[in-house]
């Protein structure tokens, strides 16, 4: 079958890719030119695992083509993927829906009658409703579906290929028949598929995020309590996590999460419920961004204390800055937020990441980098271990120690092995244990 996919970032080049993949003719489609000069070489903006062999491949065999065209992608297909980005909008909570709406104007001048929009952007509960009343006058019988979309970077190609659910909000039978054509191969491989109105769909969407943003801020509130009555966070995570109505994953204590998502999606989930007077219902979401935000406070203050009360002239080394490990992606990265909070109260930071050097330099550029782990250890008076890439927990604490000025890490993320920092010298301070306390 032929779609276009619009917007071309990690969800719209993931979804293009894949969907050419399994045997679609597909045209990707994005307003930024350089992005698609890139993309037709097979080469993605950004990286991700997996992703590089998936585009060189369908690029090759011709059945992934891309454009900077509108008219181009409607005289081209009839079912059209919108995926461009829903950030939090300036100055307010709100999602910004400018691009969602300029895709949707663009579009409606070229579209032919029957046309099937389908968008995959995380969007306020009544989008999908607004912007199919917007295309019913210019566009005969043409329908807005919404199919959120749950990909995680970092795993995002498998997440297409074995996704735990398919979710579609349609408006008719005939939409529903054009996604299940679309999907058949990963139907055909036992995926759920849930068929439901649009409403439904997009709030899906953001329920699914809001729960997993409150799991984390929950046992971060926890690790709060803890801290004040002495108890160990981690052991609480693993009892409570053991009972498997709760289970445990999403329940590390540590520095709390970030990225292009979480934040900006609790964010427009409560303000849209605001506006459709359900704000009380959510409520709780204002006090999972506050814990979440104190996280990063708590490690910019228990690393104060560690290099004596105060930054000023000292150096302090940070491994990582994506907003997660396996991924090169730095929006709203708590590794690189809390990297600045250290520089401006007047500290010399040099960060390491294995991969996001060049987004995070771009981000921020008043921080120094580093190529290499030792590089950016040298002559420090403290690590902050902030992002969990799994290169850190190899680290040889013992090649390390001469490097820095003074042998003394924070694990803001719980998840290194005090033992051998300890056997070579260091002094290991985690975020989730007790005031002053070592692990
Ligand atoms: P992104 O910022 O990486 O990519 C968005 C792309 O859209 C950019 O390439 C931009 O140039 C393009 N664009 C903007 N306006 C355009 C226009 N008028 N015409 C054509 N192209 C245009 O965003 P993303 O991370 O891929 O996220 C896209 C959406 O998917 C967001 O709503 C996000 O919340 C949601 N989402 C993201 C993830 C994730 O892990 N990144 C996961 C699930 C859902």
């Amino acid at each position: 079958m032929r779609m276009t996919v619009i917007g071309t970032g990690y969800v719209g080049t993931v979804h293009a890719a894949c969907m050419a993949d399994i045997g679609h003719e597909v045209l990707g489609v994005d307003a930024d030119a350089d992005r698609i000069s890139s993309l037709a070489t097979g080469r993605a903006p950004f990286r991700e695992s997996g992703l590089d062999d998936f585009l060189a491949r369908t690029v090759a065999s011709g059945r992934l083509r891309f454009t900077t065209s509108l008219a181009e992608a409607a005289a081209f297909a009839r079912t059209h993927f919108i995926c461009v980005g829903t950030p939090q909008r300036p100055g307010g909570e709100a999602a910004d829906l400018r691009h969602v709406d300029a895709v949707a104007d663009g579009l409606a001048r070229h579209l032919r009658p029957g046309s099937l929009v389908v968008g995959k952007s995380t969007v306020p509960v009544g989008t999908a409703a607004r912007l199919g009343r917007r295309l019913a006058a210019p566009v005969p019988d043409a329908e807005v579906a919404w199919n959120p979309e749950f990909l995680r970077e970092g795993s995002a190609v498998q997440d297409f290929m074995r996704p735990e659910r398919i979710v579609v909000g349609v408006a008719s039978a005939r939409a529903e028949a054009v996604l299940r054509k679309l999907y058949a191969p990963l139907l055909r491989a036992g995926v759920t598929f849930f068929s439901t109105d649009p409403a439904t769909a997009e709030l899906v969407k953001a329920a699914a995020n809001s729960f997993l943003a409150t799991k984390i801020s929950f046992i971060n509130a926890m690790a709060e309590v803890c801290d004040a009555a002495g108890a160990d966070v981690r052991m609480l995570a693993s009892a409570v996590g053991a009972d498997s109505r709760i289970g445990d994953r999403f329940l590390d204590p540590g520095l709390g999460f970030g990225g292009s998502c979480f934040p900006k999606d609790i964010r427009a989930f409560a303000a849209r419920a605001e506006e459709i007077g359900a704000g009380e219902a959510v409520a709780f979401l204002h006090e999972v961004d506050r814990i979440n935000t104190r996280q990063r406070e708590r490690t910019v203050s228990r690393a104060r204390r560690l290099v004596g009360g105060s930054f000023d002239g000292r150096r302090i080394a940070v491994l990582g800055a994506s907003f997660k490990p396996g991924s090169d992606d730095v929006r709203d990265s708590p590794a690189l937020a809390v990297a600045e909070s250290v520089r401006k109260e007047g500290a010399t930071v040099r960060v390491h990441d294995p991969q996001a050097l060049d987004n995070a330099r771009a981000a921020r550029p008043d921080l120094a980098y580093a190529l290499d782990i030792p590089k950016a250890c040298e002559h420090a008076d403290l690590l902050l271990h902030l992002t969990p890439w799994p290169e850190y927990r190899r680290i040889d604490p013992a090649a390390l120690a001469p490097v820095v000025r003074h042998p003394v890490l924070l694990d803001a993320r719980n998840c290194l092995d005090d033992r051998p920092w300890r056997a070579a010298g260091w002094t290991l301070h985690a975020l989730a244990h007790p005031t002053g306390g070592t692990s």
